[in-house]
C-alpha cells in the first residue's frame, strides 16, 4: 500500500503578523486601516480570552492593535521579571521589579524600562481625539476593587462584578454609563502604580481598559463592540 503524503509548502494562505519589540516587551502588530487613530493594547499574556477577543476584533473594526506575543502575566526585561501593567513608570516598575525578583538589583532593567518607554508610548498613544482600549481577563479581580479608588461608578451590573470598563477621560465616562454595563471613572494620575491608565490619566489621551471574567469571550465582545458603537 502507498501512502501519499501531500505536503503544502508554498500554499501559505497566511501572513506572519509583524512582530515589534517595544519597552523590552515583544508585540504582535495588526493593523486594520493604519490611517485610524485609534489603538488597542493587550498586555497580559495569560488573559487568553482578551487575545482572542482583540483578534476577532479587529477583523471588524479599524485602528492599530499590539498583542503582548508571550504566555505569562509578566514579561521578562534585562532577565528580570516584571508586570507589564506596572511598568509605565518608573516608580511602578521599580516596586514591581523588587516584588518579583527579591534580592536581585532592579537597576538595569530598569534602565532599559527608562530608555524604551517612550518608543512603546509613541506607538499605543492614540491619534489626537481618539482612544487606546486595553483589554484584559480576571479570575478574582472585580470593580469592587476599583471603587474606592474611583472618581465616580456606574454599577447596572452588580450580580457581574467581574466585567467593567475603567476609563481615564469624563466624556467617556458620561457615555459609558449610559450602557447597561459596569463602569468606574478614574480620572486623576495619582496614585502613581505605573498602570497604562495613571500614565494616560497623566498624559492627558483617552483610556479605556475593558475588563472581563476569563472565559467570558461573548461578554467581552458584546461590550467592546458597544463601546465601539456608542464612542467617537
Ligand atoms: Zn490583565
Amino acid at each position: 500500500m502507498l501512502r501519499r503524503t501531500f505536503l503544502l509548502t508554498g500554499l501559505s494562505i497566511f501572513h506572519r503578523k509583524p512582530v515589534e519589540t517595544l519597552g523590552g516587551v515583544e508585540f504582535k502588530v495588526v493593523r486594520n486601516n493604519a490611517k485610524s487613530p485609534r489603538r488597542y493594547i493587550f498586555i497580559h499574556g495569560n488573559e487568553d480570552t482578551a487575545r482572542e477577543v482583540m483578534d476577532l476584533h479587529m477583523q471588524a473594526y479599524e485602528g492599530t492593535a499590539f498583542s503582548v506575543t508571550g504566555k505569562d502575566r509578566y514579561v521578562t526585561v534585562a532577565g528580570l521579571k516584571v508586570d507589564p501593567n506596572r511598568m509605565f513608570s518608573r516608580v511602578g516598575a521599580e516596586k514591581s521589579l523588587r516584588d518579583l525578583n527579591p534580592n536581585v538589583d532592579p537597576g538595569p532593567a530598569l534602565e532599559l524600562l527608562e530608555r524604551e518607554r517612550e518608543k512603546l508610548m509613541k506607538r499605543i498613544t492614540p491619534g489626537p481625539g481618539s482612544r487606546l482600549v486595553a483589554l484584559h481577563n480576571n479570575r478574582e479581580y472585580s470593580v469592587k476593587s476599583e471603587i474606592e479608588a474611583s472618581d465616580e461608578t456606574s454599577i447596572k451590573e452588580p450580580g457581574r462584578p467581574r466585567n467593567f470598563f475603567l476609563c481615564t477621560d469624563p466624556k467617556d465616562y458620561a457615555i459609558l454609563k449610559q450602557s447597561p454595563f459596569n463602569v468606574v471613572l478614574q480620572a486623576k494620575p495619582d496614585p502613581d502604580d505605573g498602570s497604562l491608565s495613571r500614565l494616560a490619566a497623566k498624559r492627558g489621551f483617552r483610556y479605556i481598559n475593558l475588563e472581563c471574567g476569563l472565559g467570558e469571550l461573548e461578554a467581552q465582545l458584546e461590550r467592546l463592540r458597544w463601546l465601539e458603537n456608542n464612542l467617537p
